[in-house]
C-alpha cells in the first residue's frame, strides 16, 4: 500500500474519492488527519488551484500528496461560479445559499441557455519538489434545473441534470453518480497515468 495524502477537508468529496479509491493500492488520507490546514486557493484556474493545494499537503507531511480542485462553469455566467462555487454566495460552503444565487443570477433564462459543466482537476505530486506531478481532468456536461431535485450527494447537485440523464445528480445513486462525473472521470484518467508509469 502507498500512503498518499489527500489534500481536501471537504466530507462530500473524501466520501467519493474513499469509493472511487477503494480498490486501489493507494491509502489515502486525508490531510485534517495529518494536521495539514487548507491551503490558500490563489490561482486563477483549476490546475493551478489544484497543484497548490497538493504541494502544500506534500510539503507539510512528507508524503505523495493527491489534491483535486472542483467548481461548476455556466456558459450564460462565463464560467461562474467557477473557482469561486464553494463561496458563491459569500460564506464558504453553504450549499443552500450558494444554489439560492445560482437560481437568481439564471432567473428567466431558457432552458437552453442553462448548459453548464462539472470540472475535476486532480494533481498528484511524488513530493513537494516533483516537477512533474500527474494532472488528469474530468468534465461533466449538462444544464442547471430551475428548482432544486433530490438528496443525495452534496453542493451543487440537486441543481444539475447532466446530460442524457431524467434525474439529477443529486437523485442519482451515488455509484451512478461516481462513475459519470467529472471527478469520477478524472481519477480514471490518472489511474491510468499513474498505470502507464509503472510500466
Ligand atoms: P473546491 O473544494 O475548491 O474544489 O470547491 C468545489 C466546490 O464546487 C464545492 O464546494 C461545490 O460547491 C462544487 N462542486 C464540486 N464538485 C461537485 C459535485 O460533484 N457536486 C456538486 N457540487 C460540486
Amino acid at each position: 500500500m502507498q500512503r498518499i495524502v489527500l489534500a481536501s477537508s471537504n466530507r462530500g468529496k473524501l466520501a467519493e474519492f474513499s469509493a472511487l479509491l477503494a480498490d486501489s493500492h493507494f491509502e489515502v488520507i486525508p490531510q485534517s488527519e495529518l494536521g495539514v490546514e487548507d491551503a490558500e486557493e490563489t490561482g486563477l484556474t483549476f490546475v493551478e488551484n489544484a497543484l497548490l493545494k497538493a504541494r502544500h499537503a506534500s510539503l507539510a507531511t512528507g508524503l505523495p500528496a493527491l489534491a483535486d480542485d472542483s467548481g461548476l462553469c455556466v456558459a450564460h455566467l462565463r464560467g461562474a461560479p467557477g473557482l469561486y462555487s464553494a463561496r458563491y454566495s459569500g460564506t464558504h460552503g453553504d450549499s443552500a445559499a450558494n444554489n439560492a444565487r445560482l437560481l437568481r443570477e439564471l432567473d428567466g433564462v431558457t432552458a437552453e441557455q442553462r448548459g453548464a459543466f462539472f470540472i475535476c482537476v486532480l494533481a498528484l505530486l511524488w513530493h513537494a519538489e516533483d516537477p512533474a506531478p500527474l494532472i488528469a481532468e474530468g468534465r461533466w456536461h449538462g444544464r442547471v434545473l430551475d428548482a432544486p431535485r433530490g438528496e443525495r450527494g452534496f453542493g451543487y447537485d440537486p441543481l444539475f441534470l447532466p446530460h442524457e440523464q431524467s434525474l439529477s445528480a443529486a437523485e442519482l445513486e451515488p455509484d451512478v453518480k461516481n462513475r459519470l462525473s467529472h471527478r469520477g472521470q478524472a481519477l480514471t484518467k490518472l489511474h491510468a497515468r499513474v498505470a502507464e508509469l509503472k510500466a
